[in-house]
């Protein structure tokens, strides 16, 4: 008999695994280490064993979801730069370990907005989008419950939205004045250091070692006028991403998560104040909120796409 479902996050350093009921509760997860040798073909046997310690029986698994650091579409992984992955089949390689064809794949930060759309922040809803705000800016966009990949997989990609006109600086993408430059924790480290050199204002963060990004955005809530402006520059564009974003799927709810939105409601009134100023007067109703299931989101997603009645 048919009794779970596992979500399964694929990411550089670790893969995250979570066991569910066929209703998509949680019932347990893990994690086991990302081994890339030789091009990351070890990581899906890997995942297997680990699987089939817990659940001896894989008769009783009726699906697998899976989340992958790289673009993906029609259930295809076109790169994963970090695993070593390239045009890689996973759906028929796990298939054929597991000997079951109810697989899917897409990428990681579209798997954590439907997990967070479907049992977190947005619950309820069925139109959402997700800004991650963490090393990088990843970003998901749900319509209909459903993941948007696009024709190329970068649906969603909201990290490299252009958003700065001049002067900006370069992405790990090869553009300049990327969200990601200015709205990941790296970014807003880096308009500190910036700013600081080109301006006279003194700050409690003055050569300070192991800046981050916490600490600027502590000190402006302290009152740190340098630090100060530095939460207003990044809440400034990630408000205008979420202007765009707002009247080209018009979401009901648009998700901030990552590290960076552990700075909370003071991070989210100040998108919200950005926001409010540049939105088209019809998504007024559009609500911006704080993620809720942390670095569970990818494993609840990824369990979502092979859930039968969804
Ligand atoms: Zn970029």
């Amino acid at each position: 008999m048919k009794k779970y479902l596992f979500g399964i996050d694929i990411g550089g350093t670790s893969v995250k695994i979570g066991l569910f009921n066929l209703k998509g509760n949680l019932l347990k997860k893990w994690d086991i280490i990302t081994n890339k040798e030789d091009l990351g073909k070890h990581i899906l046997d890997d995942v297997y064993k680990s699987i089939k310690y817990q659940i001896p029986n894989l008769e009783e698994v009726d699906g697998y979801g899976f989340g992958v650091p790289g673009p993906v579409v029609n259930s295809k992984i076109i790169k994963c730069v970090n695993l070593g992955w390239e045009d890689y089949d996973l759906i028929s390689i796990f298939s054929k370990l597991v000997n079951n064809e109810n697989i899917l794949v897409e990428n990681d930060a579209n798997v954590a907005a439907l997990g967070e759309t479907l049992h977190g922040a947005a619950f309820g809803y069925s139109n959402s989008a997700m800004l991650t705000l963490g090393t990088g800016v990843g970003g998901g966009i749900i319509v209909n419950s459903k993941i948007i990949d696009g024709a190329h997989g970068a649906a969603g990609e909201l990290g490299h939205l252009h958003v700065v006109k001049e002067n900006g600086r370069l992405c790990n993408c090869g553009n300049y004045g990327c969200l990601e430059t200015v709205a990941s924790a790296t970014g807003i480290k880096n308009t500190f250091i910036e700013l600081q050199k080109n301006s006279n204002i003194d700050s409690t963060l003055k050569d300070k070692e192991h800046l981050s990004a916490k600490m600027v955005i502590e000190a402006a809530k302290k009152g740190d006028v340098l630090s100060l402006e530095v939460v207003e520059d990044f809440t400034y564009y990630i408000g205008y991403a979420c202007s765009i974003l707002s009247i080209i799927t018009n979401p009901d709810i648009i998700i901030i998560g990552g590290g960076v939105s552990k700075a909370g409601i003071y991070l989210l009134n100040k998108i919200n104040h950005y926001f409010r100023k540049m939105m088209f007067e019809p998504v007024k109703e559009t609500k911006i909120v704080l993620a809720k299931l942390g670095n569970d989101a990818g494993i609840y997603g990824a369990a979502s796409l092979v859930k039968n009645d969804r």
